[in-house]
């Protein structure tokens, strides 16, 4: 039997997890008021105490019970780009524990636009805090299927099926004037540009860099090899995931293509997801060009590599 939204408002009450749809993947959400709640995300997933989490919101006029402050240009980006896959770090309220943050006196938060989350996060009337619901280091949940995988017995899980986007939230933080990308996603540099009229700040100097990108991330058991231009040679048991239509793939069993570069970052984590169960040695995966939302797809891709 599918669990329920009751089952899940049930399970957050009692301090525990639940696993719930967002449009970019699946999150293990827990009461971002109680730090024994928390802690429990941590333990589930294995994360480093100090990669800080997002807490998960269903209307603006929360946001305020998470953050002390919300300046004229941080809300003109809120309101932009929510509900969706942008979160926004604000300095944080004194009521949400230091282990949402990682001893951060900052919070990230986000409206995400999904029914099913929106309808839980609205009818459990707390902030959730929730980080991708994977084990760390692992491929994030896309389909009902991985998040089972993953959290099966462990918390409550709500089926949203596969997801929209597949590729997590871009991270945000606005200093005087200045817009920086703390860890890019769907929302690309260019579409916060045409609402802000400020083109943000990318890649830039590593104390604007989120904290949780500096670990390990979104590696399947398989070894990640990068590529652009011409195809490698196929291995042994390899697989190979591309966007260049042009080739001879005689020689790889396993080849995923993929139309467009949305296409792409929608299918990456399933399409590992299914190589870890085709039992496949070497994933060559080509890097799509470095803008727009390839600029995202290409820091998982190289993330995954390392
Ligand atoms: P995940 O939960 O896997 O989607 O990762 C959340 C991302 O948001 C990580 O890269 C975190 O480091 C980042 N993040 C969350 N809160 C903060 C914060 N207060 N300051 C900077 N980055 C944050
Ligand atoms: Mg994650």
């Amino acid at each position: 039997m599918k669990n329920s939204l009751q089952s899940a408002i049930d399970a957050i009450l009692n301090k525990e997890c639940v696993v719930f749809p967002t449009e970019t993947v699946y999150g293990l959400g827990a009461n971002a008021l109680c730090s024994q709640s928390v802690n429990r995300i941590f333990e589930l997933k294995n994360r480093p105490p100090s990669n800080p989490l997002i807490v998960h919101i269903s209307h603006i006029d929360q946001i305020l019970s998470v953050a002390t402050s919300l300046s004229p240009l941080e809300q003109k980006i809120f309101e932009a780009f929510s509900p969706g896959p942008l979160s926004l770090i604000l300095p944080k309220k004194k009521e949400i524990p230091s282990n949402v943050t990682g001893g951060l006196d900052t919070v990230g938060v986000r409206i995400p636009n999904h029914p099913i989350a929106l309808e839980f996060l609205s009818a459990v009337n707390l902030p959730i805090c929730a980080p991708s619901a994977n084990i760390s280091g692992k491929p994030s949940p896309t389909t009902y299927e991985m998040a089972q995988f993953y959290m099966e017995g462990k918390a409550v899980i709500l089926d949203g099926g596969t997801l929209d986007i597949g590729i997590e939230s871009t991270v945000v933080k606005v200093e005087g004037d200045k817009i920086y990308i703390l860890r890019s996603g769907y929302i690309t540099t260019e579409m916060i540009a045409e609402k802000t009229g400020i083109l943000p700040c990318e890649n830039t100097a590593q104390e604007h860099h989120s904290p949780g990108t500096r670990f390990a991330h979104y590696k399947p058991k398989a070894t990640i090899i990068t590529f652009e231009g011409q195809i490698p040679k196929a291995s042994k048991n390899s697989a190979l995931l591309f966007l260049n239509k042009d080739i001879d793939l005689s020689e790889y069993s396993h080849s995923f293509y993929f139309d467009t570069v949305r296409d792409y970052a929608h299918a990456l984590y399933y399409t590992f997801f299914q190589c870890d169960k085709l039992n496949i040695s070497t994933i060559y995966c080509e890097l799509p060009p470095n803008h727009g939302q390839g600029v995202a797809l290409r820091d998982r891709l190289i993330k995954a590599a390392q």
